[in-house]
C-alpha cells in the first residue's frame, strides 16, 4: 500500500522547508548602453512575476544608468517568498576606447563569490548563508542584423566562465521577422565558432531528457526581446507595450516578441538549474581558485 521510502512525505518536507526559509534569485543586465536594460529591469518586475506590486499612473523617466543598481523586490506565489533581485549597470560603449570595459561587472560578480566564501569558510556558519550571487547575467546584443561584434565577443567570452550567460537581441521591434531569425541564426553560429559557452550550457545537460529540452531552447537563444515600462489599453484590457504609429507592441504576447520566452526560463522553467549551475560549478571553481591562491 505504501511505499517503503514514503517519498510523497519526503517531497512534502521540502516543500515545507522551502515556503519557510523561501529562496533567493539574483539576475544581472549588461551591455552597451541605449539598448534597452533598464527598461528590462521593469518589464521584468511589471510582468507577470508581480503584477501585484505595479501601481498604474506611476510612471517615471528612466535616468541614465551611472553604477551598478540592485533592485529587490520579494514576492509571495502560494504561500512561498522568492527575494527576486535584478542588478542594472551602466552601458559601456561610451567610451572611445572600451578596453576592460567588462572590469567592474566581472568585478561584481567576482566579489559576491567572495562574499558568500567567506561566510561558508567561518566556524559557526550561518543556517542560511545570504546569497547574491549572480545566477544568471542577461547579455544584450546591439540589434544590427549583421555578426557579433568583438567587443560582444570578448564580453560574453570573459563573463561566461564566471557566470550563466543568457545572450538577448535587444529591442528586436526594430528588426524584421526574417531579420531576427537571421540574426539569431548568425548569433549562434559565432558563438560556437568561438566556443563561448552561454546558458544552458551542452557540457551540464543532466540526462538525454533534460538535453532534449535544453536543445529546443539553445535553438531559440537569443531571445529577440522588446522591452517597456508602459501600459496601454488594448481590447479592454492593460498590456504593457511599446505604443508606435503602426500600433501597440506587446511584450508579453509571444507572436510580438521573444520576452515570455526570457522571463519564463530566467522565473519560472530554469530558476533552481541557474542556481544549481551557479553553485555548483562557477561558484565552485572560484572557491577551489581561491583557497588553492591562499594555501600558497
Ligand atoms: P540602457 O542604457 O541599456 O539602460 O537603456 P534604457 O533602458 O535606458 O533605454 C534606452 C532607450 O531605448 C529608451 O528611450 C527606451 O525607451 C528605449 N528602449 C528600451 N527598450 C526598447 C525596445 O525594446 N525597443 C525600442 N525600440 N526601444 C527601447
Ligand atoms: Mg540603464
Amino acid at each position: 500500500l505504501f511505499g517503503y521510502v514514503g517519498i510523497e512525505a519526503v517531497l512534502d518536507q521540502m516543500k515545507i522547508k522551502t515556503m519557510k526559509t523561501g529562496f533567493e534569485f539574483n539576475i544581472m543586465v549588461v551591455g552597451q548602453s541605449g539598448l534597452g536594460k533598464s527598461t528590462m529591469v521593469n518589464t521584468l518586475f511589471k510582468s507577470k512575476v508581480s503584477r501585484k506590486s505595479s501601481q498604474p499612473g506611476q510612471e517615471e523617466r528612466i535616468p541614465k544608468t551611472v553604477q551598478l543598481q540592485s533592485i529587490t523586490h520579494v514576492i509571495e506565489e502560494k504561500g512561498v517568498k522568492m527575494k527576486l533581485t535584478v542588478t542594472d549597470t551602466p552601458g559601456f560603449g561610451d567610451q572611445i576606447n572600451n578596453e576592460n570595459c567588462w572590469d567592474p561587472i566581472m568585478k561584481y560578480i567576482n566579489e559576491q563569490y567572495e562574499r558568500y566564501l567567506r561566510e561558508e569558510i567561518l566556524i559557526t556558519r550561518k543556517r542560511k548563508i545570504p546569497d547574491t550571487r549572480v545566477h544568471g547575467c542577461v547579455y544584450f546584443v546591439p540589434p544590427t542584423g549583421h555578426w557579433l561584434r568583438p567587443l560582444d565577443l570578448e564580453f560574453m567570452r570573459r563573463l561566461s566562465k564566471i557566470v550563466n550567460v543568457v545572450p538577448v537581441i535587444a529591442k528586436a521591434d526594430t528588426l524584421t521577422l526574417e531579420e531576427r531569425a537571421e540574426f539569431k541564426q548568425r548569433i549562434q553560429e559565432d558563438l560556437k565558432i568561438h566556443a563561448i559557452s552561454v546558458y544552458p550550457q551542452e557540457d551540464f545537460d543532466q540526462d538525454p531528457e533534460d538535453r532534449a529540452l535544453n536543445d529546443r531552447i539553445r535553438e531559440k537563444i537569443p531571445f529577440a526581446v522588446v522591452g517597456a515600462d508602459q501600459e496601454h489599453q488594448v481590447n479592454g484590457k492593460r498590456v504593457l507595450g511599446r505604443k508606435t504609429k503602426w500600433g501597440i507592441i506587446e511584450v508579453e504576447n509571444p507572436a510580438h516578441c521573444e520576452f515570455p520566452l526570457l522571463r519564463d526560463l530566467l522565473i519560472r522553467s530554469h530558476l533552481q538549474d541557474l542556481k544549481d549551475i551557479t553553485h555548483n560549478v562557477h561558484y565552485e571553481s572560484y572557491r577551489v581558485r581561491r583557497l588553492n591562491e591562499s594555501n600558497r
